[in-house]
């Protein structure tokens, strides 16, 4: 069987000299981060923990890029702010909270996403750029990329310019005349983007420099002075300087020509380290569109843990090709739930795998899907779906009638009893499922039980129908049934009276007043059973 593919990874890793085994990961908190980053967070989560397992000693950084300009406010910034024209250009750890609740823009957005990595079970080092820049070492790498300018600018024309044309091309070339690879902060309007680099003095280790915004012409102490590398050296510096072995990037860095080819040349030629192992990965789309933070298309982490388990989306990135883009579409959070509780079950051997390729997700991807310790047998579930239901009859059970149904299911579902992790969990996903239907359910899934059976229902069942439910009220009233059995005998009532599926219809519109619902057994089997059987004797005129 081939290996896959993060596996395979693993040993290509294992397979470099250097120890630690570094692995690196940034992100510019140019606004609310969205969940498409998260690949690379779940591959050097998921690779660190393969190599541990196989001996090697590992590390994981991540630096928040507050250093980086801030270029656009993204759509939900508040009005009133977005009037601050002055803040743009600026780098990011020197523009203000848009919400005045933090020290900076960039912590603001930053700390949104750290906050999540322990539910999601990321545990990298942080770091801030800017407090990075401001390190010895960096400097030291910074006066190294200066004195080897022309070295980098002919890397850079070598690399690049191939993949450009007509005015691209010469707008790039333009760009180089007079070149410096790094910006500084204007010591008057504190932007970093319309900055340029005039010259430098090795002597005395000054900078001197223009600003386009507002005119500012200075010199500043490259030691004492913020000054950053612009972004193609910026990459390969670091690399140097936590001796990176791996480095995920979305695929817009990793085309030819990109940042990877020349940041892979720079830090070989100018930096002395060897380039990194490349992981390029492709787009989280959110439904059709792939998000964008400046475009307010945008799915964050913590909006994630609203509607479902952190395992789940570890599950969702692990399981396909980094090469391909992974299609995220909220509203089918249930169906992927499904699919990886399907590949639970045949980890444990309670279900036959159909398929290679469900071998294989349960063998290599099921024990790494979760942030701490995999299970160490079959965890009693409450069925998302299930409690889809559940979290809407709140009106009808009463909040603890509707928490009593779940635990009574998952017990009998688990066959055991559940502990108290597993209680917790499905109480967890009770929250979770009310939160889904409220912002992403479609119409089949969103219940509203009437008080009674609405009178134009009644005369619309025919002889045949009403034959067919009477039979159903009698199948309820002999036992307990489970919803596989009960789904399959109401299928069977439809063939049995010739209404097909009519009696689904029927039943829908009796509890909800239109003619489709949720799958049907679970439905009835999350209310009470005199309930069902009262409200069904009412809809056929039985007493
Ligand atoms: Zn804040
Ligand atoms: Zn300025």
């Amino acid at each position: 069987m081939e290996a896959f593919w993060i596996c395979k990874v693993a040993s290509d890793l294992e397979a470099r000299s250097e120890r630690p085994i570094v692995f690196s990961t940034a992100k510019t908190p140019s606004g609310p981060i969205h969940i498409g980053f998260g690949r690379e967070l779940v591959y050097c989560d998921v690779l660190s923990k393969m190599l541990e397992d196989r001996g090697c000693e590992t590390e994981w950084i991540f630096f928040v890029d507050d250093f980086d300009s801030l270029k656009s406010f993204p759509p939900n910034v508040p009005e009133d702010f977005k009037a601050h024209k002055e803040y743009l250009g600026r780098p990011m750890w020197m523009v203000p909270c848009p919400y005045g609740c933090c020290e900076s823009w960039a912590q603001h957005y930053a700390r949104e996403l750290i906050e999540t990595f322990p539910s999601f079970g990321f545990n990298p080092k942080i770091f801030w750029s800017h407090e990075i820049y401001m390190k010895p070492e960096m400097k030291e790498l910074i006066r190294k990329a200066i004195i080897e300018r022309d070295k980098i600018r002919s890397i850079m024309v070598e690399v690049v310019a191939p993949t450009l044309s007509g005015e691209k091309l010469e707008l790039f070339m333009k760009e180089f005349e007079d070149w410096y690879p790094c910006l500084v902060v204007c010591e008057n309007c504190e932007r970093l983007m319309t900055t340029r680099v005039k010259g430098y003095n090795v002597e005395d280790d000054t900078l001197s420099y223009q600003c386009k915004a507002c005119s500012q012409s200075g010199e500043v102490k490259l030691s004492r002075w913020p000054v950053k590398l612009r972004w193609r050296i910026d990459w390969p510096a670091k690399w140097a300087l936590f001796k990176v072995s791996c480095e995920p990037a979305g695929k817009d860095h990793c085309v030819k020509g990109g940042a990877y080819d020349t940041g892979e040349r720079i830090v070989a030629e100018v930096f002395g380290w060897k380039p990194p192992y490349r992981i390029p990965y492709e787009w989280i789309l959110l439904g059709a569109k792939a998000m964008k933070t400046h475009k307010g298309i945008s799915f964050t982490f913590a909006e994630w843990l609203k509607v479902a388990p952190p395992e789940i989306y570890r599950y969702m990135v692990l399981r396909e090709d980094p090469k391909k883009h992974i299609s995220f579409a909220p509203e089918r959070i249930p169906q992927l739930i499904d699919e990886f509780e399907r590949t639970e079950k045949i980890y444990f051997k309670v279900e036959e795998p159909s398929s290679q390729v469900e071998i294989s997700l349960a063998a290599n991807i099921y024990p790494f899907c979760f942030p701490a310790k995999p299970p160490t047998r079959l965890p009693a579930r409450l069925p998302y779906r299930f409690a889809v239901i559940l979290s809407q009859l709140k009106s009808l059970l009463g909040e603890e009638g509707v928490k009593k149904k779940a635990l009574t299911v998952l017990a009998r579902l688990a066959g055991r009893e559940p502990d108290n992790e597993e209680i917790s969990e499905a109480l967890r996903r009770l929250e979770m499922a009310e939160y889904w239907v409220a912002h992403y359910a479609d119409e089949r899934f969103k219940i509203n039980i009437s008080d009674r059976v609405p009178e134009e229902v009644k005369q619309s069942l025919s002889d045949r129908i009403k034959d067919a439910l009477k039979e159903l009220i009698r199948m309820l009233e002999e036992k307990e049934w489970n919803e596989e059995q009960l789904q399959y005998e109401i299928f069977e009532l439809g063939k049995r009276f010739n209404i097909g599926t009519k009696i689904f219809e029927a039943v829908y519109k009796i509890f909800l007043g239109k003619n489709f619902g949720p799958r049907l057994a679970p439905f009835l089997l999350s209310l009470d059973r005199e309930f069902v059987v009262k409200r069904l004797k009412e809809a056929v005129g039985v007493t």
